[in-house]
């Protein structure tokens, strides 16, 4: 039985206005297997967070700001498939990134085995080569998992963590809430919306 507890609650920026020089846009694992019903391990919020990402992507680009795609992947046999099946396996169409969010030339696509898109990955030396970033928008998807791991680690490493709230998707609201409330209370990131974002000219 599932018990009544209050939802966390956690400030929301109205405006968020960033520096395009000094910000990197993080689009994580939005991948067909976790965006599409057709997916190994669908998740069904998944779908509302392509177009808010998308409108992101759009002004961030407009203002020349570096995008990083990850990419959840795995092999045969890889031991996350024990605790949640066979998924992103490399090479199959549900590991590939969403048509309508396509990366494009100049993105940077960092593949990842685990939560964290710090661990295992080119991820530090992708923000090595951009020294001058010190702010990372994460979006994308498992907000509680993936987004969260990499918010942590991202916070943790001294960056600023700012988080589009309509761009990130959970399994379920409570996982959603209590993770918003993680990045703000624990990692001192910013929740907004995508609509508060704004880059300066
Ligand atoms: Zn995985």
């Amino acid at each position: 039985m599932a018990r009544l507890l209050e939802a966390p609650t956690y400030p929301v920026a109205d405006e968020v206005v960033l520096d395009p020089q000094r910000t990197a846009v993080v689009v994580v694992d939005m991948q067909n297997d976790f965006v599409k019903p057709e997916g190994k391990l669908y998740v069904p919020t998944a779908q509302e967070a392509v177009e808010p990402i998308a409108r992101l992507l759009e002004k961030a680009r407009a203002a020349g700001v570096l995008v990083i795609y990850t990419q959840d992947l795995h092999g045969e046999d890889d031991p996350e498939y024990r605790i949640w099946g066979e998924h992103v396996k490399a090479g199959t169409w549900g590991a590939e990134i969403v048509d309508e969010l396509k990366p494009q030339p100049g993105d940077e696509i960092v593949t990842k085995p685990r939560y964290d898109a710090f661990y295992a990955s080119r991820m530090e030396d992708v923000l090595r080569t951009h020294p001058q970033v010190d702010t990372l928008v994460i979006t994308g998807t498992v907000t509680n998992i993936c987004v969260l791991h990499t918010a942590g680690s991202a916070a943790l490493r001294w960056y600023k963590v700012i988080v589009p709230k309509d761009a990130v998707a959970a399994l379920s609201e409570f996982d959603q809430e209590a993770a918003l409330h993680q990045i703000d209370f624990l990692y001192k990131g910013t929740i907004t919306t995508v609509d508060g974002i704004s880059f300066q000219k």
